[in-house]
């Protein structure tokens, strides 16, 4: 079986992004992948199967697509632990990209055939109080794991979890679009109205959403779903810079052209770079990675880093950064290059972040940050430390995890035990699958491969048939918690009503409900 797998797996792979700096751009996508998502032949087979997705964000609204749009006689059951559908695009996808937003009607396109796919919100799946996989293994033919990741990177820095004003940037992203996970202190965490200068550390693209959301004018975002609470917060607040620091050079940054684009075009913001940082950012080895012969993505390279030179400020030394972050007037956004945090100052709040210079060494696509000796460390003051490092994915009890990567192992979607002996029946897709990275277009390509070998092991039987009716889930979800409140699509559609009117009436799109227990209240009437 491995064979075949092995087989398919050469016919998949011209599809898939190569990864060599850690981020895709919109140009990647591959519309290829839209036609042989059209051309998936239906599998008529006179046999019922059922499958259960766990996660409503775009992975699994992807999957459950492909499964709804490509087997005859099957049922999807969607899993989310929230009372809401969308995941990321809801509480991660900034809210002043109302845009990206819109693809949440493609996704209510899988909830509405409620005949063949039913949501199951305010649903735990896994340990301490869920229903378990081997339960989602009786009920259903296959199993998806596209929960997402909803943990994050740490820095391991001591006092990194005790000192206030340290935030991830998932803890960021969940605050500015009214996620219901209450891990943000706001009050002695956030604290914005006493924030002048912020550091950022990594430099991908949810630390330009924060950078963003932080500087650009409140009063632009209010008219989308940016929750009220947040904007009046937003008001308070007068930052004054935001150090973004990259620990490796200019050419390996993170953020997209487009996203640096639109900091750049902030009223009374001003760019900057230190010069020495990114003249040592130019090795032999990044010049490289910026030719067209390099990689597919080096033409968009080096256009960002030319637009980095020409629009930033050059400041000649570390005591004209200390300037400008003391100048008043306009907001500096500073990018900092081959720096590493390395100790994080303050008593109670943090109040500084120490950094050691860093040098790129290794070959083109393959540098690594390495201190430069004898160590010169530089000391970045703020109140605000956003760890911009990436998300993490968590295990779910009775799948294999590499706790490495934070991923579940899989071949081309297909889970695999700890002997790495691929397990038909039980799938993984999205950052679950192949780490926190790429944008929405990465989730839909590996969909599409996690579905080829769904429908491999439907075209060749290898999965079980079922015939699992509402009640059956109903009454496994009820079997660990008596009287839980599950919160359906035509439940959501009241939230979702609801939301939008007052949001309506405060001139917004939707004002979203911050609270789970409102959200269930609203669901409960009839
Ligand atoms: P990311 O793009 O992977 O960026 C992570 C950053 O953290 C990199 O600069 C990385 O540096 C740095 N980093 C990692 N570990 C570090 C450490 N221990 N110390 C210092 N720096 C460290 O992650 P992200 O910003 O969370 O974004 C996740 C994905 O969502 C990305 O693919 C992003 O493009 C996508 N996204 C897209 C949009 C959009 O299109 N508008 C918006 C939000 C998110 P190295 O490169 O040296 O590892």
């Amino acid at each position: 079986m491995l064979q075949t797998f092995l087989r398919s797996k050469q016919s998949l792979t011209h599809h898939l992004p190569s990864r060599p700096f850690g981020f895709f751009v919109a140009q990647d996508y591959n519309p290829d992948f839209k036609s042989c998502l059209e051309s998936q032949h239906l599998i008529k087979s006179d046999k019922d199967y059922r499958f259960a997705v766990v996660g409503c964000g775009p992975a699994g609204f992807y999957c459950a697509k492909q499964i709804l749009k490509n087997v005859a006689n099957v049922r999807v059951d969607i899993f989310d632990r929230n009372p809401h559908p969308f995941g990321l695009v809801r509480t991660g996808v900034a809210p002043d990209h109302p845009e990206m937003k819109k693809i949440e009607k493609d996704y209510e396109e899988v909830l509405k055939d409620t005949e063949r796919c039913q949501f199951y919100g305010n649903v735990w799946i896994g340990a301490n109080g869920g229903v378990s996989i081997s339960k989602l293994k009786e009920l259903y033919s296959g199993v998806i794991l596209a929960y997402g990741a909803t943990s994050e990177r740490d820095l391991g820095l001591p006092s990194e979890k005790s000192l206030l004003g340290i935030l991830s940037s998932r803890q960021m992203a969940s605050w500015y679009n009214g996620s219901l996970d209450k891990d943000v202190l706001y009050d002695q965490d956030l604290a914005l109205e006493q924030v002048k200068n912020v550091v950022i550390v990594g430099n991908g693209n949810v630390a330009m959403d924060i950078s963003r959301v932080l500087m650009k004018d409140p009063e632009k975002m209010a008219p989308h779903d940016i929750p009220t609470p947040v904007l009046e917060h937003l008001r308070k607040t007068r930052i004054n810079s935001i150090s973004l620091v990259g620990r490796r050079g200019a050419v390996q940054s993170a953020f997209t052209i487009k996203e640096i684009r639109e900091i750049s075009r902030i009223p009374d913001l001003t760019m900057y770079a230190l010069k020495q940082e990114l003249l040592d950012s130019f090795t032999e080895a990044s010049e490289r990675e910026q030719h067209p012969d390099f990689s597919v993505h080096a033409r968009g390279i080096q256009r960002r880093t030319e637009f980095i030179k020409q629009t930033s400020v050059i400041l000649e030394n570390e005591e004209q950064v200390r300037e400008v972050v003391e100048r008043k007037e306009g907001r500096k956004f500073i990018l900092r290059y081959l720096n590493k945090p390395v100790e994080l100052l303050g008593e109670q709040r943090v109040k500084g972040v120490k950094f050691e210079r860093m040098r790129l060494e290794g070959s083109a696509g393959d540098q690594r940050a390495v201190a430069v000796e004898p160590k010169q460390v530089t000391t970045m003051d703020c109140e605000l430390l956003i760890k911009s490092i990436g998300y993490k994915s968590q295990p779910i009890e009775g799948i294999t995890f590499n706790t490495k990567t934070h991923t579940v192992p899989n071949l081309m979607g297909c889970v695999l035990n700890d002997k790495d002996e691929p397990q038909p029946g039980l799938y993984v897709a999205g950052w679950l699958k192949r780490g926190p990275s790429g944008i929405i277009d990465a989730t839909l390509r590996d969909s599409v491969e996690t579905f080829r070998i769904i429908k491999h092991h439907l075209d060749n039987e290898m999965l079980p048939e079922k015939h699992t009716k509402p009640e059956d889930v109903q009454k496994a979800i009820l079997e660990n918690a008596a009287n839980h409140q599950v919160v359906d699509y035509g439940d959501w559609q009241k939230i979702d009503a609801v939301e939008r009117q007052e949001g309506s009436s405060r001139g917004k799109s939707r004002e979203k409900i911050l609270h789970k227990e409102e959200m269930l209240s609203i669901s409960k009437k009839v």
